[in-house]
């Protein structure tokens, strides 16, 4: 047997009601033992989750695996069972091609009756492939109308896991965890991160289902799937109202699905450790300013850095501007000309709902792209000048958009300026950025007038106010 020293290890979490991970742990464990008995060095594991179904278009993780082999960089590939690999025959070519250009022949698949080790296995996968399509597309005629009925009466479907806030008899609500789906809903529409609200569930010791910890993925998946606002769902399509009573009201579940499946919002930023890390300008040259603290004290500053157009001559305190800005925006928060820009500025649910739909649109078309120049159905300068035009679509929406959603957060916290002075210590740091994200756009910072000065300077902070 060939020995291979940097083989790919791909697993997918299959689209299951309750977006369970134990799945994904055992595809992972019988390709790393499968790995071992073969003497080959596994170089990375591949794991996609696409358990909204909502948003499973994407998996970045096999672009990511197709990316590598592409170049070079992996000798094999190990994967649990094929439909795991690819879900529409289309899949299956281009993976067979990139294999094939690459020279990758060992292609190893853990169902048993598989191994695609030898001469033309590629070819055996499609015509597998083929095979299981036709299997399945039989299967699901078959139970297809029982669960259309079922599922038309607004009934729940048995089997499976129970989701996540309901008991076995998936009707009732569950009495510990509904109350913590509405806590959850609350705060991520108050502005704070998928990240933040993770780590507080882990914390509070909530684990899902199947007894793990959560994920951002998971928890994002149960905010917005319409189960919690009282809504059945029905092959990723709401098709009525569900015979359970909702957890989550329908206006709170569209904002959450608004909030949350914006393609643009769908990374893992790591923690910030400033509360006002990106929002700081440099009156000097305009640039962000960044954290550089001096003999242990915080300080924002521009920075110099090689190459970089920054001036280096505007530095602040963090502490005493941190504390004058959130005294600012708790003021501004209880304020009538907040309450006045509020009214102005009138929300419009259906033109986010569009723009959330554009915005999905495009990416998928910048996918689409992507594949039409790497399979050279596109010259890299059509692609570009396509590429550009789409982009320019995609940063005007995201803009309007994200103006759109700013508006929900600000309504959560307005008239709240007091009650959140008395609890600001308690808040976690992302809350705080909430806060004062939802009324501070940005501040520039000025020069110090006199260079030394001890305390804060308040003619030296011009804020830019959202409202
Ligand atoms: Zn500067």
């Amino acid at each position: 047997m060939p020995t291979r020293s940097a083989v790919a290890v791909y697993a997918r979490i299959s689209q299951d009601r309750s977006g369970e991970e134990l799945g994904v742990k055992r595809q992972l464990a019988d390709c790393r033992a499968e790995a071992d008995r073969r003497g080959w060095v596994v170089a990375e594991e591949y794991v996609d989750d696409d358990v909204s179904a909502w948003s499973g278009r994407r998996r970045p993780a096999y672009e990511r695996m197709l990316t590598d082999i592409a170049e070079g960089r992996r000798d094999a590939v190990i994967v649990w069972h094929m439909d795991r690999l690819h879900r529409r025959p289309i899949e299956l070519e281009q993976f067979a091609d990139t294999c094939t250009r690459a020279e990758l022949r060992d292609v190893v698949t853990l169902s048993g009756d598989v191994d695609l080790a030898h001469g033309d296995g590629l070819l055996l996968a499609r015509l597998l492939a083929a095979v299981a399509a036709n299997a399945s597309d039989a299967t699901r005629r078959r139970g297809a109308r029982k669960a259309q009925e079922i599922a038309e009466s607004g009934r729940p479907m048995m089997g499976g896991p129970r989701p996540f806030g309901f008991t076995e008899d998936r009707v009732t609500h569950h009495p510990g965890e509904a109350p913590v789906i509405r806590e959850t809903a609350a705060r991520v529409l108050a502005g704070e991160s998928l990240t933040s609200v993770t780590r507080w569930l882990d914390e509070a010791g909530v684990r899902t289902v199947g007894g793990n910890p959560w994920r951002t993925q998971t928890v994002r998946a149960f905010l917005t799937n319409p189960r919690m606002w009282g809504m059945r769902v029905h092959r990723g399509q709401v098709i009525g109202p569900a015979v359970w009573e909702p957890i989550l009201t329908p206006e709170q579940g569209e904002r959450l699905r608004r909030v949350l499946l914006d393609p643009a919002r769908r990374t893992n930023r790591t923690a910030r450790r400033y509360l006002l890390s990106g929002m700081l300008r440099c009156g000097g040259c305009g640039s962000t300013l960044h954290s550089t603290p001096q003999n242990g004290r915080r300080r924002y500053g521009c920075t110099q850095a090689p190459g970089a157009r920054t001036c280096g001559g505007v530095f602040i305190y963090a502490d005493l501007l941190e504390e004058f800005i959130v005294e600012a925006v708790l003021f501004r928060l209880d304020s009538p000309e907040a309450h006045r820009a509020m009214l102005e500025a009138p929300g419009d649910d259906a033109r986010a709902a569009d723009l959330a739909e554009a915005i999905s649109a495009d990416t998928d078309r910048m996918e689409d792209l992507a594949t039409m120049f790497a399979d050279g159905d596109i010259s890299a300068q059509e692609w570009k000048k396509a590429r550009d035009r789409i982009q320019a679509h995609l940063a005007a929406n995201r803009r309007e958009f994200a103006r759109l959603t700013q508006r929900d957060a600000v309504a959560d916290y307005l008239g709240k300026g007091d009650e959140l002075r008395g609890a600001w210590d308690s808040l976690n740091l992302s809350r705080q950025v909430a806060v004062v994200k939802a009324v501070l756009e940005s501040a520039t910072i000025l020069k110090a007038a006199t260079p030394g000065r001890r305390g804060l300077d308040p003619a030296r902070i011009v804020p830019t106010w959202r409202v």
